[in-house]
């Protein structure tokens, strides 16, 4: 086993991410090490390194939607862990005794720690996890996604399907929902819209017109630009794009008593809006974070749906070391679906 790992880190906010070699770290009671064979890249890192969210510590790894192989366990860990296969998400750490904890919402813990942002993630060869907030992602075959594909699924995937969730009942609350902003989270969220019977309508960029496509070709039945009227009325939207000013557009979008949810960490302002769109009990939501238990929801979902239309996971992969590429071709929408870090020899 190598002494020395790659890492790929964040210094001071809006600079580029450094590379780095630092000894393989040894995993502490309750932690397991990882061997990352792949890390998909969120837009909540662009967030971390423009430094629009605080940042607890520096340097900082970046990277919470890891998939890699256990191969050392701290004290305490249940053995079975090691040589599997596994998923790191954003939560990385809850206290486990703050009201939102004990009142089974522990995606709002009082002090919670994130992968990524509050202890080092995954653009990196190798990572330490709390085992309790790893993810198994043993059965590939059932999940039907090899680790690049799989990746993916810790955030974009977890974070789409909390927030499609949250729209309400995919018959009687949510039968037509508009996605705006088709990245990552939206072309995943599309697919399980429709296997759950939704129909599905995107909403891009203004003029991304391979972004329509792309939304087209995963089953949408309508998309344009979200300064476009909606077709048809939607019961319910959500907001993946950070931009404030869907807020409005999409309220004004849905159906008397529809919800529209914000699936983002950050936007920006929301700009006044007169009361006439929130009212007839439309809603406005936001969803923070996610829980242990989302992901067993959600990856029941995925195995569910490799029987019939198995999940397409769109990724464009890029070597470790290019990671501040990824980051620059995600900030400009130039990539459909996900970015990928792959460290050399995965
Ligand atoms: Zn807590
Ligand atoms: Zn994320």
């Amino acid at each position: 086993m190598p002494h020395t790992m790659q890492v790929m880190a964040l210094h001071a906010p809006g600079e580029p991410l450094r590379p780095a070699q630092r000894p393989v770290p040894t995993p502490g009671p309750g932690e397991l090490r990882l061997r990352v064979s792949a890390c998909a890249v969120c837009r909540t890192d662009l967030h971390v390194v423009d430094g629009d969210l605080a940042l607890p510590r520096l340097p900082i790894v970046p990277g919470h939607e890891i998939v890699g192989v256990v191969e050392a366990l701290g004290a305490g860990v249940d053995p079975a862990w090691l040589g599997r296969r596994a998923g790191v998400p954003w939560l990385g750490h809850t206290c486990g005794h703050c009201r939102a904890c004990l009142g089974g919402r522990e995606n709002l813990c009082e002090a919670p720690v994130f992968t990524g942002l509050g202890r080092d993630g995954g653009f990196a060869t190798h990572v330490l996890a709390e085992a309790d907030f790893c993810i198994a992602l043993d059965e590939p075959a059932a999940l039907a996604l090899d680790d690049l594909h799989a990746a993916p699924l810790l955030c974009a995937g977890l974070i789409g399907w909390r927030t499609l969730r949250m729209a309400g009942d995919p018959v009687t609350e949510a039968a037509t929902v508009g996605l705006y902003g088709f990245g990552a989270a939206a072309h995943l969220v599309a697919q399980v819209a429709r296997h759950r019977g939704q129909r599905v309508l995107a909403f891009t960029r203004p003029g991304d017109t391979a972004a329509q496509a792309h939304a087209r070709s995963l089953g949408a039945v309508w998309a344009g630009g979200s300064d476009e009227a909606a077709p048809e009325p939607l019961d319910a939207a959500l907001i993946f794009a950070p931009v404030g000013a869907l807020v409005p557009t999409a309220l004004a979008a849905v159906r008397p008593g529809g919800r529209v949810v914000c699936g983002g960490i950050h936007m920006s302002d929301i700009p006044a809006f007169a009361y006439r769109l929130l009212w007839q009990e439309r809603q406005l939501l936001s969803v923070a974070n996610l829980t242990r238990a989302d992901a067993t929801e959600f990856l029941a979902i995925v195995r569910d749906m490799a029987h019939t239309t198995p999940l397409r996971v769109d990724v464009t992969p890029y070597p470790l070391a290019r990671a501040n590429d990824a980051l620059a071709d995600l900030r400009a929408g130039r990539l459909q679906g996900a970015a990928v870090l792959v460290p050399a020899g995965a």
